[in-house]
């Protein structure tokens, strides 16, 4: 923090918070320290939903955790049950204060009995820990590649991190996913896109900037729906071209790629827009792909948690909206709600509950081995219409293989499936939010 036009910003802040507060002081250092507090120890505060409700302090027990891009810990926020009124769960006004050095013992007691305490922050191992061994937690989302991890640290806290996961080399495995791409013959593809580029990385800038755009776009209401769903899932299916020795090659992003994730996370907001937005006609496959990216993102959330466990928060969150996104497709079928009841998966009914290292991985393992096998009977019906989807023959582990037909199947027996997936997305999302945050994680219904 030592350049001098970022000290020179925190002093003119400090003399403005002074004239706010009417401090008679001449002397800015306590304001200074407290704004050089904010900008090294504040954590953004969420809701239950993940919603940003503004930065707050915590006491040194929490705030001194350094930051680690592969952590042993993680952390949650609780309404705080000591709030003098529950419906204000977190600081919204700071009573207006004079001067704090001339306030008698009395009016300070009266001060701070007046301020409102915002949630309550809980931190929770998330491996093993060895005696001695620091506890780190995470100050950014990890499903970044190192370069812009290093870029948000650097731009937010003004530290570059060297953590095992930063100073790995070659890269961590999981790393090298989400920067991943594949480069393959265009006879071997249908690419008609985006002629012109001259050389890998330039290409991948290109496609990267491409959908990067899209979102953008799309989040600032630039584009609609339509053309947000259109122009990503084009890109995402054929590439882009660019020579290599004169030959023209074909680029696309690995199915695990940081942009790729932004773009299915985006195609299932827009295509359950379009589902709501749309005429009748449409709105059952609307839903249907906005289910199936849901469902394509849990599935590379999974495969990049098995490199690094402490990605199970995010998989855990990609998950349960996997399991939302295809409760809602269930309740578009034109069926009677009495399926609903019927559905039950025996295999994963008798797991016990307790939470042993055994039994933990032997739930798991059953409900991913039920998650293949369901998918492997609805993922045809899920993907209709959506050729980039469709090219993976499965999308637990992504293989290529393009699918030969799609199976046929009566209604009633794709609401079931669509059901049973459903519920053992959300059973897979509990029993991550379980061992993220334990039984009372608002992540476990
Ligand atoms: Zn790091
Ligand atoms: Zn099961």
């Amino acid at each position: 923090m030592a350049d001098s036009s970022f000290s020179l910003a925190i002093h003119h802040a400090a003399s403005f918070i002074a004239t706010v507060l009417r401090s008679n002081r001449k002397n800015t250092e306590l304001e200074e320290a407290a704004i050089c507090s904010v900008l090294t120890n504040a954590v953004e505060v969420q809701d239950s939903n993940g919603l940003a409700l503004g930065i707050a302090l915590y006491d040194s027990r929490f705030s001194w955790i350094n930051h680690s891009c592969s952590p042993n810990s993680c952390y949650r926020f609780v309404n705080n049950t000591t709030s003098y009124h529950d419906d204000l769960a977190y600081p919204i006004t700071i009573p207006h204060v004079t001067n704090t050095e001339t306030l008698s013992n009395l009016e300070l007691q009266e001060h701070v009995r007046t301020v409102r305490y915002g949630p309550k922050v809980i931190a929770r191992s998330i491996k093993r820990i060895k005696s001695g061994e620091e506890i780190t937690v995470s100050y950014i989302d990890l499903l970044q590649p190192t370069g812009l991890r290093q870029s948000d640290l650097w731009s937010k806290y003004r530290f570059m991190c060297n953590c095992g996961r930063c100073a790995a080399s070659p890269p961590a495995y999981v790393d090298s996913v989400l920067e991943g791409v594949l480069v393959l013959k265009p006879e071997e593809t249908t690419v008609d896109y985006h002629h012109g580029t001259t050389n890998k990385d330039e290409a991948v800038a290109k496609i990267t900037d491409y959908i990067q755009e899209a979102i953008d776009d799309f989040l600032s209401d630039n584009i609609d729906p339509k053309t947000c769903c259109e122009k990503i899932d084009n890109v995402l299916h054929h590439g882009i071209q660019f020579k290599a020795d004169s030959q023209p090659h074909c680029l696309q992003l690995h199915a695990c790629h940081y942009v790729a994730l932004n773009a299915y996370i985006t195609l299932a907001t827009a295509y359950r827009i379009r589902s709501i937005d749309s005429e009748t006609g449409i709105v059952f496959d609307m839903s249907r792909i906005s289910a199936a990216y849901s469902f394509f993102l849990a599935c590379a959330s999974h495969l990049l948690f098995f490199a690094e466990p402490c990605l199970a928060i995010s998989a855990a969150n990609f998950w349960k909206n996997a399991g939302e996104s295809l409760l809602d497709l269930a309740s578009k079928f034109p069926l009677e709600r009495s399926v609903e009841s019927d559905v039950k998966c025996t295999k994963c009914l008798i797991l016990g509950t307790s939470n042993s290292h055994r039994e933990i991985k032997e739930k798991s393992r059953q409900i991913l081995s039920c998650v293949t096998d369901i998918s492997q009977v609805i993922w045809s019906f899920l993907t209709r219409g959506c050729p980039y989807l469709q090219k993976f023959r499965s999308p637990v582990d992504f293989s290529l293989t393009r699918i030969n037909g799609e199976r046929k199947e009566s209604i009633k027996d794709q609401t079931v499936n669509v059901l049973l997936l459903s519920f053992h997305c959300l059973l897979y999302a509990d029993l991550l939010a379980d061992l993220c945050y334990g039984e009372k994680s608002h992540l476990v219904s």
